[in-house]
């Protein structure tokens, strides 16, 4: 191995300190003799100079210790060199007396620590020179002593590796740092191909609680399993990081607010109903908002904050949406329903039965909840909230007689069982509606119920029974008449 590939393989194998020495070693390659050991005392690497100097006999260092090839008082300072890397200095040196080519002098014999990427001793290096060499002495010295230095430093750095590893050392989740490197490209994407972007920003709720009633290590663990949860919770671009304390950030990617929201509300769900150890229950609130085009990190994220603000003031354990950027809080939005997946309600003309008052029926429920949710989301006052609240129920009262007027006169065979599912149905929207105003469910649960069990699982489930009975018995008063 010649001195150049040597170099180039303790590059890669050595971390701070081998790095530190390379400019160095590159300059007075000629003149120093350097080797890197395992930690069995076996060298595994020498430059030829290293061999010359300890197999004076011929032959190869690789895989010879030092015991074995020098006289016994050398080998003694050398282990002295040796024992203090072991014991964890970042270098030591030992002034020794040698006979290189048929020459005594004195040399400086130095060793130093190489670490592996965990930190801990992975091979040490030696290296040997002419200690009256005067440019190379005073040169390594100066070396060795801004090593000594560096390696002080290495303590505090060792933090900041684990830093730029990127997560959490309690929770594993994200670091600030890791995030905002994520968040980099993502909004740098997001000014480019304009993809929505959203952010989540979670706040545990009365946790200084858990920590005073049950103990700081009771504490760490529902922040572990908190994490473990929202991890699971996430789909696998979103990224989750800890913000501080008890406070997490989610950045989702093509994500749209409105998405977004039902994410938050899923993650706030997921939360509420899992069980934890020694507190059994805990709650989040959740701001949530969209980042919009010009607009800053900090301007971004201050909205969401102002959203999660709103979800502790209003009672906490819920979901608030910060308006769209640029519109001031509580703006209707109904943009977000165009562009909007998954949470919008969309009509589709395959739920048509053929009669126009059911089918205008249904379509006004499906836009009254989808209206709700928005409403709900973008953190309108209450009372507005409310008001549409009761316009669906009111939608719903008048179209469920207009329904069961119709399908009577068809003479439905299972009618009267009809008519019950809607009285129940009535019976349980406005018990929920009661709940939701009560504080008692969260308004994922008033939106599934409408929107799901009332609209989607009935109107489009069980009206699907009396559609073909309508069809057959309009066909058949059209054949008559
Ligand atoms: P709110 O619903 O208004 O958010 O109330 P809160 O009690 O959650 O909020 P507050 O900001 O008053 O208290 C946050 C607590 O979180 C206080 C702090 O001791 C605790 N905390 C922060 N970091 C850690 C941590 O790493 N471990 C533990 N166990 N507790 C932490
Ligand atoms: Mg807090
Ligand atoms: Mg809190």
């Amino acid at each position: 191995m010649n001195d150049n590939d040597l170099m180039h393989t303790l590059a890669r194998e050595g971390v701070i300190q081998v790095a530190g020495l390379l400019p160095l070693l590159m300059q007075f390659r000629r003149d120093v003799c350097f080797g890197v050991k395992g930690l069995d005392g076996h060298y595994r690497l020498a430059n030829p100079g290293m061999e010359r100097l300890l197999c004076q006999g011929g032959g190869d260092l690789p895989g010879k210790s030092e015991s074995e090839l020098v006289p016994v008082d050398l080998r003694e300072a050398l282990e002295r060199c040796e024992q203090r890397i072991r014991d964890g200095a970042a270098t030591a040196s030992e002034e020794i007396e040698l006979a290189l080519n048929g020459q005594p002098g004195l040399y400086l014999c130095l060793k130093f620590a190489i670490l592996g990427a965990d930190q801990k001793l992975q091979s040490i290096a030696a290296m040997i020179c002419e200690s009256s060499a005067p440019q190379i002495g005073t040169a390594l010295q100066q070396r060795l002593d801004s090593l000594q230095h560096a390696n002080q430093k290495l303590q505090r750095e060792v933090v900041e590796l684990e830093e730029a590893a990127g997560t959490d050392k309690l929770t594993g989740a994200w670091n600030r740092r890791r995030l905002a490197e994520y968040l980099l490209g993502e909004m740098a994407r997001f000014e480019r191909y304009q993809h929505p972007l959203s952010l989540l920003i979670l706040d545990i709720d009365f946790f200084k609680a858990v920590n005073d009633q049950h103990g700081h290590g009771t504490g760490d663990q529902v922040l572990q399993l908190l994490t473990q949860l929202l991890q699971s919770g996430l789909r696998g671009t979103d990224a989750l990081a800890r913000w501080g304390g008890e406070e997490f950030v989610v950045l989702c990617p093509d994500t749209n607010r409105t998405t977004a929201a039902m994410l938050a509300e899923r993650l706030r769900e997921l939360i509420a109903n899992a069980r934890f150890p020694v507190i059994e229950q805990l709650t989040i609130s959740i701001g949530v908002a969209e980042c919009g085009a010009g607009e800053s990190w900090d301007e971004w994220l201050q909205r969401a904050d102002e959203a999660l603000y709103r979800a502790k003031a209003g009672g906490r354990n819920r979901v608030q949406l910060a308006a769209a950027a640029n519109q001031p809080d509580g703006a209707a939005d109904t943009n977000d329903y165009v562009l909007g997946n998954f949470v919008q309600l969309v009509w589709r003309p395959a739920y048509e039965c053929g009669d126009e008052a059911i089918d205008h029926g249904h379509q006004l429920l499906f836009a009254d909840a989808n209206e709700l949710l928005s409403a709900i989301l973008s953190g309108h006052e209450p009372e507005q909230v409310d008001a549409i609240v009761d316009r669906l129920l009111a939608d719903l009262r008048k179209h469920f007689q207009d329904e069961e007027a119709i399908f009577v006169a068809a003479a439905y065979p299972d009618a009267s069982a009809h008519i019950a599912m809607h009285r129940q149905l009535i019976e349980q929207s406005l018990q929920m509606a009661a709940a939701y105003h009560a504080g008692t469910q969260g308004v994922g649960d008033v939106f599934k119920f409408l929107a799901h069990d009332v609209v989607t699982k009935h109107l489009l489930g069980n009206d699907r029974k009396f559609f073909d009975h309508l069809r057959r018995s309009r066909a058949a008063s059209a054949d008559a008449g």
